[in-house]
């Protein structure tokens, strides 16, 4: 069928498998590019199939050499309906990972379920024995909780009081300001259950306790920061508060596993454009400032250039230990660079519907929206016919 962008308000619903498959080996033939890292051997990912999962998975597997097995939860194709871009991103993930004769497997399936982890930790001791990395990158709008059953919804609301400040509608440019009521305490309480670290907790201790985590393990999960122009919708709001339960977690983890010798971080990421970011009303717009303001400067990162310093300098670099007074990894230091952030303040200020293009990236943004689904980029022929049909080689 011949396949085209089609977005619901700020969703695509359609994804093209050559479009995707050409993003995922751009990822690849970067990583292939830079010096190999000594890095891990045996690798779980957890949200393996899209942004900074998928990044840490290709990192993984082209500059450590590493076998990986990617959870994630995507759908293949039905019908008239495409599959969603995780599925044919991993398709061309596993794919590439075979070729180049590392093992790799994918377990499609709910993360926060006990079925997912058992039927993960029997492919770990039946495949590798053991993982000597577990990156955590899940972002999910729910969770159903494996134990009480009570399912969850997170929201994006601030705290206190209503916040306003300028949004843009990314597909149209048009910026207008963005009124959102604060949330109540359960709408709190579900957030940190669906973003929080309860879940990576449950993970690690399962995988320790089937023997299927090796001596001196690293985990890491990923969490973000950010402006003054984004705290009150983001970093003091409610998924700020799931995301201090996710460093709490990180830090009661890294306790946990240094008993044998391993460690677990929270690396504080950069703002990117991912399916995740996208809904986050006010973040669109202040990731199109930041892009422009990075691009002129020469520190524009993806997730891809974003994952490999981490595991580079970082996790397998000379100074692992570089965390901030939290503990916390700061790869997002070129964001918060004081000039940047002035600059990003500045234009912010002035930004209006008429001025948008020239004061910020916003057709970058937008094009990279699309590229998220496979679409608007280069070499690729939209109008020929493609096969919505993948199938995932190693699909366990
Ligand atoms: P993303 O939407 O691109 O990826 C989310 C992944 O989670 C996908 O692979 C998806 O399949 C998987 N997933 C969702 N629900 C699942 C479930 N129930 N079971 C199994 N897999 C599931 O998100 P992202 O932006 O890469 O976010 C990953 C992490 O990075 C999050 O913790 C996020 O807060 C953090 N982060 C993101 C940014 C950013 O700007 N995008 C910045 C800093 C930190």
């Amino acid at each position: 069928m011949i396949i085209q962008p089609k977005t619901r308000g700020f969703i695509c619903t359609t994804a093209h498998p050559d479009g995707c498959a050409s993003q995922v080996q751009r990822q690849v033939e970067y990583v292939q590019s830079q010096p190999a890292i000594e890095g891990p051997r045996n690798v779980l990912v957890i949200g393996a199939s899209t942004g900074y999962g998928l990044a840490s998975r290709v990192v993984a597997s082209f500059a450590s050499s590493a076998n990986t097995i990617g959870v994630y939860f995507d759908k293949a194709a039905e019908g008239a309906r495409t599959a969603s871009a995780g599925w044919y991103n991993s398709a061309a993930f596993e794919q590439a990972a075979r070729d180049a004769g590392r093992k790799s497997f994918s377990i499609v399936g709910d993360a926060f379920s006990d079925e997912i982890k058992t039927k993960t930790i029997g492919l770990i001791k039946r495949e590798f024995g053991a993982v000597d990395l577990v990156v955590y990158s899940v972002a999910s709008p729910r969770r159903t909780h494996p134990k009480t059953g009570e399912t969850f919804s997170s929201v994006i609301k601030p705290l206190g009081d209503t916040y306003s400040n300028k949004t843009v509608n990314f597909h149209t440019g048009e910026v207008t300001t963005a009124s959102i009521e604060p949330a109540t305490e359960d709408e709190v309480r579900q957030t940190v259950a669906v973003m929080g670290g309860e879940d990576w907790q449950m993970w690690i201790d399962a995988l320790q306790d089937a023997g299927a985590l090796a001596a001196g393990a690293t985990t890491v999960a990923y969490t973000y920061i950010g402006p003054e122009i984004t705290h009150a919708v983001y970093r003091e709001g409610t998924i700020g508060r799931a995301k201090e339960d996710l460093e709490a977690t990180g830090l009661r983890l890294n306790e946990q596993l240094s008993a044998t010798g391993g460690r677990a971080f929270v690396s504080v990421n950069k703002a990117l454009v991912t399916q995740s970011s996208s809904a986050i009303p006010v973040v669109p717009l202040y990731i199109s400032v930041l892009y422009k303001v990075m691009k002129e400067r020469g520190l524009h990162e993806g997730c891809i250039e974003q994952m490999y310093r981490l595991f580079s300098e970082r996790l397998y670099g000379a100074s692992p230990a570089a965390v901030d007074e939290k503990g916390r990894i700061r790869i997002d230091d070129w964001e918060m660079r004081p000039e940047i952030q002035a600059e990003v303040a500045r234009l912010w200020a002035e930004l209006t519907t008429e001025n948008v293009y020239e004061l910020s990236d916003l057709e970058g943004y937008r094009r990279e929206f699309f590229q998220l689904f496979g679409f608007e980029t280069s070499g690729i022929d939209y109008e020929a016919e493609a096969n919505p049909d993948v199938a995932i080689p190693n699909q366990q």
